[in-house]
C-alpha cells in the first residue's frame, strides 16, 4: 500500500540551502566524551576553554637583542653599558634592572627586565666588550609583548562547537589540557538503492554497477564529523526498501542514494510516504543533483496508527540524494553536510565560494545553477581554474581528478577565459 507521492517541491539552490540551514539550527549533538588532546584534530569541542594564566605571563621579548630604554636612543648611534644577559627560561627574577644608559642582552622568549621598555634587534647593534652601540631607534613597547596582552587569565579562548584544528589544539596545549571534552559523533546511515547496484565484494555482471556511492558518502560523512553506518544495498522493490529505510531511520540521519528520479522504479519518495514523511523539497534547480529530496519522518501516535511502516524512536531527517555518483557527491556537500555538522555539534557556518580566474572558456546550457568538477592549479597568487572535462554526472574518474567545483549561475551559458568565477573548494 502506497500513499501517492506529494507534488514536487522544486527550490532554487539558495532557498534549498537556507531551508537546510534552518533545520540544521534545530539539531543537537548526541552527547559528550573526553578524548586525548593528541588525536583530537577534526573533532568538535564541547566545552569552553579558558586561559589558566595571563598570556603572556611575563613581558615577553619578541626578538633577540638588547632590552633598553627607548628614551636613550635620541641620538644614534647610542652607546649603552651592557649590564647582563637574560635568557629564555632563565630564573624568574634575573636580578637585572635596566637604568638610564644601560642595556641587557636578551633572547626571544625571555622576560624583559624591569626598567627596560623596548628591545632593539641584535642586527641593529654592535657589541664591544661590555658596551653596545645601537644603530636603530625603537619606540617604547617595541618588541616586548606586555603581560596579558594576548589573553587575561579567565578569558575564553575557545568555544563549544569549534572544529579542533591545529591552532585550536595549540590553545588547548597552552592551557595545559591533555584531555578535551568533545561531542560524540553522530551516526549517519547510508542506504544505496538500485537493482543494478552490487556490493564491491561481488563480481558485477555486464549490466551491473559496483556500489561506489556508499563509500564516497562514508568519506564525506567522516569529513563532516559523522560516523557512517553502511546499510545493505536496497533493491528497487518496496518491501525491502521500506525495511532498510526503517533501519536507517534508527541512525541520527539517513542518506539514501538513488531512486529519487522520475523512473518507473524510483521508489524512494513513494516508500517514504509510507512513513508519513514530510518532504521539504523534492528537487533543487541545480545540475548535477536536481532530484534531491530532503525531509523528515516524525514519530508519534498519529503515524503509527497508519500501521504502514514502523516509526522511528525519534523524529529523523533524511536526504534522498540522486544516485549518479557525482550528483551524490555534490548534493552531500551542498545540503547534507550542514546537517551532519550540526549533529556533530559544530557551530553553523555559511557556504562560501571563492573567486578564481577561469583558464579556458566554458559553454553550458543555462537555466540551472551548475557545480562542475574542476581543477584548481597555478602557484602563489596566480591561481586558475578549468573544468575537469567530465562526461556527465556518472564520471567518477573526472571528479577524482578534480579538486573543486566551478559554480555557474543559471543565467550564464558562456563564460570567457580570464573571468573570475566562483569556486567551491573540495
Ligand atoms: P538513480 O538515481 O537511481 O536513477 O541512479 C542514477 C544513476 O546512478 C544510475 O546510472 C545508477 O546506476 C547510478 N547509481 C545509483 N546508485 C549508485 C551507487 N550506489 N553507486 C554507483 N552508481 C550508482
Ligand atoms: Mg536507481
Amino acid at each position: 500500500m502506497h500513499a501517492p507521492p506529494q507534488s514536487p517541491i522544486a527550490l532554487s539552490f539558495e532557498d534549498a540551502r537556507h531551508l537546510v540551514e534552518e533545520h540544521a539550527a534545530k539539531l543537537h549533538p548526541r552527547g559528550k566524551e573526553l578524548t586525548p588532546l593528541l588525536g583530537s584534530a577534526g573533532l568538535i569541542l564541547a566545552e569552553p576553554m579558558f586561559a589558566d594564566r595571563d598570556f603572556p605571563p611575563f613581558p615577553r621579548a619578541a626578538r633577540d637583542g638588547y632590552a633598553l630604554r627607548a628614551a636613550d636612543l635620541q641620538h644614534l648611534p647610542a652607546t649603552l653599558a651592557v649590564i647582563g644577559e637574560i635568557r629564555a627560561g632563565g630564573p624568574a627574577d634575573s636580578g637585572i634592572t635596566v637604568e638610564d644608559g644601560q642595556a641587557a642582552s636578551i633572547m626571544t622568549g625571555a622576560a624583559a627586565p624591569p626598567g627596560a621598555d623596548a628591545v632593539v634587534m641584535v642586527e641593529h647593534t654592535s657589541r664591544r666588550g661590555d658596551q653596545v652601540e645601537v644603530m636603530k631607534r625603537v619606540l617604547a613597547g617595541d618588541n616586548i609583548v606586555p603581560v596579558g596582552s594576548e589573553a587575561r587569565r579567565g578569558d575564553r579562548l575557545l568555544s563549544p562547537g569549534m572544529r579542533l584544528d591545529h591552532a585550536a589544539l595549540a590553545v588547548a596545549a597552552s592551557v595545559g589540557r591533555p584531555h578535551l571534552l568533545v561531542y560524540s559523533k553522530p551516526r549517519v546511515a547510508v542506504l544505496a538503492t538500485g537493482d543494478e547496484i552490487v556490493d564491491i565484494s561481488a563480481q558485477p555482471g555486464l549490466n551491473q554497477i559496483r556500489n561506489s556511492n556508499s563509500y564516497s558518502l562514508a568519506a564525506q560523512i567522516q569529513g563532516a564529523g559523522g560516523e557512517p553506518v553502511l546499510l545493505p544495498i536496497a533493491p528497487d522493490e518496496p518491501a525491502r526498501l521500506r525495511e532498510l529505510i526503517s533501519d536507517g531511520l534508527e541512525a541520527d540521519l539517513l542518506l539514501i542514494s538513488g531512486g529519487v528520479s522520475m523512473g518507473k522504479y524510483d521508489l524512494v519518495e513513494q516508500v517514504l510516504a509510507d512513513f508519513n514523511a514530510e518532504l521539504f523539497f523534492t528537487a533543487v534547480k541545480i545540475q548535477p543533483g536536481r532530484p534531491t529530496v530532503f525531509g523528515q519522518v516524525l514519530c508519534g501516535a498519529g503515524i503509527s496508527a497508519r500501521e504502514v511502516a514502523p516509526v522511528p524512536s525519534a523524529p529523523k531527517y533524511f536526504f534522498g540524494l540522486p544516485g549518479n555518483p557525482v550528483s551524490t557527491m555534490v548534493t552531500f556537500e551542498l545540503f547534507a553536510r550542514p546537517m551532519v555538522e550540526a549533529l556533530a555539534g559544530m557551530q553553523p557556518k555559511k557556504l562560501i565560494f571563492l573567486h578564481v580566474k577561469l583558464k579556458s572558456e566554458i559553454k553550458v546550457k543555462g537555466g540551472l545553477k551548475r557545480f562542475l568538477p574542476a581543477i584548481l592549479s597555478g602557484e602563489f597568487e596566480q591561481a586558475e581554474v578549468e573544468l575537469a572535462g567530465w562526461q556527465g554526472s556518472g564520471d567518477i574518474a573526472a571528479t577524482a581528478r578534480a579538486n573543486c567545483y566551478i559554480v555557474i549561475p543559471p543565467d550564464r551559458d558562456c563564460i570567457p577565459a580570464g573571468e573570475w568565477v566562483p569556486v567551491l573548494v573540495r
